[in-house]
Formats: structure tokens, C-alpha cells, sequence
């Protein structure tokens, strides 16, 4: 048996993509409701993806993504601590 590995995909909440994980900011809701940015995909909880992608966090704002995707609504700051997490990402 050949053994292809395959990697994990996870969709965007952002522009829809199947993209690898590893490539994707992890956003957990938890036990307790807050949210998270998980960047070690180990948290438990409630999870949704977004690239690391101003475009995409901008998409998802706008079509109400994550709102979709947790089914309440997001609160502002989670949106701002991802756009600081993406220019961090960015700078390094
Ligand atoms: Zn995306």
C-alpha cells in the first residue's frame, strides 16, 4: 500500500478554500464562550479557520463568517486580535 498522507484541510470562513491547517489561523470558542485564537490547533472547543489573510478577515466580516459559523454573534474584539495576530504573523 502506498501511503500518500494526506493533509488535513480545513475551509475558510473567510473565502471558502480547503486550505491546509497549518495555513489557517484557528479561532475556539470555548467551554466558558470566549474565544480564542488557538494558533496550536490544540485547544479544546469550538473551532473555525481563517486564512492568515487580511483579504479574508475582511470577507469574513463582511459575510458574517464566523457569525455563521460559531451560529452567535462575534464580539468586535475577537475580529481585532486576529487582525493584530495576522500583522504579527506578517512582521516575523
Ligand atoms: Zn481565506
Amino acid at each position: 500500500m502506498a501511503s500518500t498522507r494526506k493533509v488535513p484541510l480545513r475551509k475558510c470562513v473567510g473565502c471558502g478554500e480547503m486550505k491546509p491547517k497549518k495555513e489557517l489561523i484557528r479561532v475556539v470558542r470555548c467551554e466558558d464562550g470566549n474565544f480564542v485564537l488557538d494558533a496550536t490547533g490544540k485547544k479544546n472547543g469550538r473551532g473555525a479557520y481563517i486564512c492568515n489573510s487580511g483579504d479574508c478577515l475582511g470577507k469574513a466580516v463582511k459575510s458574517k463568517g464566523l457569525e455563521r459559523s460559531f451560529k452567535q454573534a462575534i464580539p468586535p474584539e475577537v475580529y481585532e486580535r486576529l487582525e493584530k495576530e495576522m500583522n504579527e504573523i506578517e512582521a516575523r
